[in-house]
């Protein structure tokens, strides 16, 4: 008999396993951590190897745990961080060097010296990206240039390219299967998101053997079964998505103009555009969300750099809470933030401003204010620069946005999400099941093997754990939006 969808959520600093029963409802969940490589200053990397035991030990003790067998798994989804790329032997899998993980700057003078050559509009145009060091193609050229005997190996067709999905598939299927899906491959920069294909183009310019890549897939498909050496069983893998794509899908964001955000460290927002790719400027980027069915669902999707990281801050560096749960509980002692505004540019500001030289700014500060104005004030530039990047998204498909679904950590806050919802003027839902990654994984994987029938079965799984509606009219929204505008103008360029 079988009973659960096995989604393997392979993160960046942890490999998990989730069982879902059919209903969506988790039957068991383990998580495993793995160490953060260092190398230098901006260099990130990661053990494929670990990556990989990490990642089974996970599968293997979420099934003891609750005393299952391998045959009581329908079939098994992945979802990965993305970008990161590891590049291995065909013969012997044996990976040539460490991951290097998307957040690794070890080619930002590569990327610099790509822009100043005029390939931006090139690269955007075809891939939908930004040229930047999180994307795989300048890892993977670091790779063949800087491991000894690595160009000459992957010219002889002896090297495999991957990005962690694949990585995982291969080694699943004992070595069998090389392949990744739609919304992996649109994240690599060298794969044209209109023809659906490696661009020769792009494999020139970054001198990339096309014998290296992995086929692409559909997200939603049987790319292969696992080897009975691995888990003892054939079960199909029968889908994989990058994260943030699988949570749009574990949102059940099917429909053009559908939006999900996470407020993790970072917020990632992601608005399902349908059939069309919107490439456009201002810091938004143009992705693949899945193929399913023969069609493929682009989307846009634009981040917030400092998010739950603002609360980080406020429990670590400034001390005003214990913890980030705390911050609601402060927030609520004053009735609204006082006037004062916080701009956590950090590090500058993503879209829609796009300026590396922002820095942070608190702004309105009086002899009244209180440390819990400030707390308030903190939360509530998150939910600001959600609609920041939400407004741009409206502007360049001409779609409006109805209702904002959530998840990640901070999604748990109920004054943060109340204050997006009045910010935005529209519905904002949480869902009752957050681990909406694994889950749409596991979505993925259950479509392909005819566990679900259809996206409309797949939705009637969704349950609201709560929904919070405007309580605020249109002018109260104007005036509060110009203030943060006013805010942010004041920290931008400070550090030029
Ligand atoms: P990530 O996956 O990026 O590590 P998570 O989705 O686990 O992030 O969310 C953790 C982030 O959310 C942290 O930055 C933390 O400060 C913030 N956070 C967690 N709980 C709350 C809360 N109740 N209110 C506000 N922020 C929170």
């Amino acid at each position: 008999m079988k009973k659960y969808i096995m989604a393997l959520d392979q993160g960046t600093t942890s490999s998990r396993c989730i069982l879902f029963r059919k209903d969506g409802s988790i039957a068991s969940m383990v998580q495993r951590e793995f160490p953060q490589i260092f190398p230098k200053e901006g260099w990130v990397e990661h053990d494929p190897m670990t990556i990989w035991s990490t990642e089974i030990a996970a599968c293997t003790e979420a099934l003891l745990k609750i005393g299952g067998s391998w045959d009581e798994i329908y079939c098994l989804g992945i979802t990965n961080q993305r970008e990161t790329t590891v590049v291995w032997d065909r013969k012997t899998g044996i990976p040539v060097y460490n991951a290097i993980v998307w957040q690794c700057r070890r080619t930002a003078d590569y990327c610099k010296s790509l822009s100043e050559e005029g390939y931006a509009d090139l690269i955007k145009n075809k891939t939908g990206l930004l040229i930047d060091p999180y994307f795989s193609a300048t890892k993977i050229a670091w790779i063949l240039d800087n491991v000894e005997g690595a160009r000459e190996r992957a010219e002889r067709g002896e090297l495999c390219f991957g990005t962690i999905d694949s990585w995982l598939i291969w080694n699943l299927t004992g070595g069998k299967v090389h392949a990744t899906d739609y919304s992996n491959a649109s994240r690599t920069m060298i794969f044209n998101i209109k023809t659906l294909e490696w661009d020769k183009e792009l494999l020139d310019l970054f001198k990339i053997p096309e014998s290296m890549l992995p086929e692409v897939k559909p997200s939603s498909h049987i790319f292969g079964y696992t080897a009975k050496s691995v888990f003892g069983a054939e079960i199909p893998i029968g889908g994989v998505a990058g994260d943030q794509q699988a949570a749009l899908f574990g949102q059940c964001r099917f429909e053009v103009g559908e939006l999900k955000n996470t407020y993790g460290t970072g917020a990632f927002m992601l608005m399902n555009t349908g059939e069309v790719p919107h490439i456009t400027d201002g810091g938004l980027i143009t992705t693949i969300a899945w193929g399913l069915d023969g069609k493929i669902t682009y989307a846009l999707e634009g981040s917030v750099f400092v998010c739950g990281a603002a609360i980080q801050w406020l429990r670590d560096g400034m001390k005003l809470i214990e913890s980030a749960q705390d911050s609601e509980y402060y927030a609520n002692k004053v009735p609204d933030s006082g006037g004062v505004l916080v701009v956590p540019a950090f590090s500058g500001l993503g879209a829609p401003w796009w300026d590396p030289y922002a820095r942070g700014v608190i702004i309105g500060i009086t002899r009244a204010t209180t440390k819990y104005h400030i707390i308030r004030a903190t939360l509530e530039s998150m939910a600001y620069q959600t609609a920041d990047v939400i407004s741009l998204m409206e502007k360049v498909t001409g779609i409006k946005i109805s209702e904002l679904a959530v998840d990640g950590g901070a999604a748990q806050n109920n004054l943060l999400l109340s204050f997006q919802s009045d910010i935005l003027g529209i519905p904002v839902e949480r869902p009752e099941c957050v681990e909406t990654t694994a889950l749409g994984a596991a979505y993925l994987a259950g479509l392909a093997s005819g566990v679900y029938s259809s996206l409309e079965d797949i939705r009637r799984n969704r349950k609201t754990d709560r929904l919070f509606t405007p309580e605020r009219d249109a002018a109260w929204r104007e005036e509060k939006i110009s203030k943060w505008k006013k805010a942010v103008a004041r920290s931008l360029q400070w550090s030029e």
